[in-house]
């Protein structure tokens, strides 16, 4: 997820890698590490937080080597500590490795390495493989990378080099990025191509299941399994900025189309699609409490608390828990009543939102089982609740959340399915759900093709002034989120109201200059729906509806549309939330607003 960057050639690597990560900053992470290849040795400096620490870290010894890789992490195992940076090496410290995304099958490996007599000083899933290739490392060090690879499932991008094998670095990937730089007598490694453009503009993108061994200034590509392949050589074209996005305008925008990519991530490892269950690890500890609660409390602010909302139907509807939503910070100044079988759940983000941890602390003090929904790995909420579930969405930078809040209706609709399947689902009803949530990817890839139809329809209302979004049922929520969007980026007054809730007391606001975005889906309120439609037509409102793919009578009665691909009711949040990310998205861009740092806003509230 975050950020790799190798060099081998004729120049000091040291120079070229912390300039390199330097350049992956904006991804943000939690700690950074380099390792060089030296006499016979790989030398490590490593610690956690910033580039700037790292560069501080080594300000007086000296760096030599001409091979050497470097690593900005975002935590998914074990916390941001020096212990748990990368790189990793062996128990022998002949090999160093740097990793991005996550080895699902660490557990099993780590276990039988283990009883093999490795130690392991890291908690890690990452290490597993830096000693599995070790294990194998007997001189050749494509074959040893080869070799660990066929045993690790999940994905990866790694960078690795041989304490003496000075002149070889060896990248792979699957499902993580890697790009080559193809410089003069050197060559360069990345996980992004901002890390590589002030060097050359030559690159290989690596395709998955791809391995590369450079050495003597030469690349050689072959697949996992040994067959041989000739890579296409590209010309980067961007500046280094537009790069760091991407080749997208803003953050926003990356993070919106990420969306197919951090939905999976969410359910990656979590899913047993044939017997209808979720696994999520992080709860295993109160695996038996969570047979015998009657009760959740979830607590959250802003978009986490639409995400909640969603979850509370959900909740209710398949396991019969009576859910609760509050606001976090509310929950804590009151004297919330919390009884032994109640569980608190609180959701964020960044896992640092003050009032939030505020809320978590009053509850543990009332002798709650508090757990957490969060993103940042080894954030003080993920720290002080008794387990949870990470959202493994990467860093979101753009301050209006997209990428988190479809990543925590994911894990969401996992717990329902836990939970559920406790109580009230049975195994067909299971599978039905687990299937169809392994669709959302790509469902929500097909949304996003409509980019520039939903621009078109921004174009024609980015000058009005204020927005009504109307929904029910599972896409009320939905109403809130996309008005907060459309509120926080755009500056446009936006209320987000239950569709029935209209006639008692908004439809008054309602004329010619008030358009209204209206979740018509194909589910158990339509025709309710589209009665307050008409309502809004019979006053001369313009309607734009999101409605399900297939539904051509619905044109009669709106003035746009936007079409969705047909799922279950519960998971419809996941798809009707994406057009009006785009919608916000497009409006603020017509607008000419700072879409990425809106005023007044700040990505992690830690204040009250
Ligand atoms: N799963 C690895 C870890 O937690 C790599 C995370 C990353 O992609 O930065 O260390």
């Amino acid at each position: 997820m975050c950020g790799i960057v190798g060099y081998i050639g004729n120049r000091e690597a040291y120079p070229i890698l912390i300039e390199g990560l330097s350049a992956l900053e904006y991804r943000g992470y939690d700690s950074a590490g380099i390792a060089l290849v030296d006499c016979g040795m790989v030398n490590v400096h490593k610690d956690k937080g910033k580039v700037d620490n790292l560069r501080t870290l080594t300000s007086d010894c000296p760096k030599p080597g001409f091979t050497g890789i470097a690593h900005t992490r975002w935590a998914t195992h074990g916390a941001p500590s020096t212990i748990n940076s990368h790189p990793h090496t062996d128990c022998q410290n002949r090999i160093a490795m740097v990793h991005n995304g996550i080895i699902e099958n660490y557990s099993y490996l780590k276990d039988k390495l283990i009883k093999e007599g490795v130690e392991f000083v890291s908690e890690t899933d990452s290490e597993v493989l830096a000693q599995l290739i070790g294990k194998y490392y007997s001189g050749d060090l494509v074959r040893a990378v080869r070799r660990a690879l066929s045993e690790v499932e999940g994905t990866f991008g790694i960078a690795v080099v041989a304490c003496d094998n000075p002149g070889v670095l060896v990248g792979a990937r699957r499902g993580s990025p890697l790009v080559v730089g193809v410089g003069e007598e050197e060559l360069l490694l990345a996980s992004d191509a901002s890390a590589i453009v002030r060097h050359t503009k030559k690159v290989i993108y690596l395709k998955d299941n791809n391995l590369i061994e450079l050495k003597n200034g030469e690349y050689n590509t072959t697949t996992l399994d040994n067959k041989k392949i000739k890579p296409e050589i590209h010309r980067l074209e961007w500046d280094a900025d537009a790069l760091a996005k991407g080749g997208f305008e803003h953050f926003m925008l990356k993070e919106i189309f990420e969306q197919p990519e951090t939905i999976k991530n969410a359910m990656r490892g979590r899913i047993l699609a044939d017997d209808g269950i979720a696994r999520l690890d992080g709860l295993n500890l109160v695996f038996q409490e969570l047979r015998e609660i009657n009760r959740i409390i979830f607590v959250a602010c802003g978009t986490s608390w639409h995400a909640a909302l969603v979850g509370e139907y959900m909740i209710e509807e398949l396991t019969g828990i009576p859910v609760e939503v509050e606001y976090a910070s509310e929950f804590r100044y009151r004297n919330p009543i919390i009884d032994s079988h109640t569980l608190v759940f609180v959701i964020s983000q960044s896992g640092e939102t003050a009032d939030t941890l505020a809320a978590l602390r009053e509850a543990a003090h009332k002798g709650a089982t508090v757990l957490g929904i969060c993103n940042s790995v080894g954030s003080t909420i993920a720290r002080e609740t008794q387990g949870g579930v990470y959202l493994h969405a990467g860093p979101e930078i753009g301050v209006a959340s997209t990428k988190a809040f479809t990543s925590q209706l994911t894990i969401l609709s996992l717990l329902t399915l836990l939970l559920g399947r406790m109580r009230r689902i049975s195994h067909s009803e299971g599978m039905t759900i687990a299937r169809a949530l392994q669709n959302i990817p790509k469902q929500v890839a097909k949304i996003l093709k409509q980019n520039d139809h939903i621009r078109q329809i921004a174009d024609i209302y980015a000058n009005h002034n204020n927005f009504l979004y109307l929904g029910r049922s599972y896409n009320f929520p939905v109403a809130l989120e996309g008005a907060l969007k459309l509120k926080e980026i755009s500056y446009v007054h936006a209320e987000g109201y239950p569709a029935a809730e209209m006639k008692h007391g908004p439809i008054a606001l309602i004329d010619k200059d008030m358009p209204s975005v209206v979740l018509a889906l194909k589910d158990s309120v339509y025709d309710k729906v589209i009665s307050n439609i008409q309502e809004i037509n019979a006053r001369g409102g313009k309607v734009i509806a999101i409605a399900s793919e297939g539904d051509k009578e619905i044109e009669k009665f709106v003035h746009h549309v936007i079409y969705i691909p047909k799922t279950l009711a519960m998971l419809s949040p996941l798809l009707s939330v994406i057009p009006l990310q785009l919608l916000a998205y497009h409006i603020a861009a017509f607008r000419g607003c700072e879409i990425d740092q809106p005023r007044n806003l700040a990505k992690s509230v830690t204040v009250e």
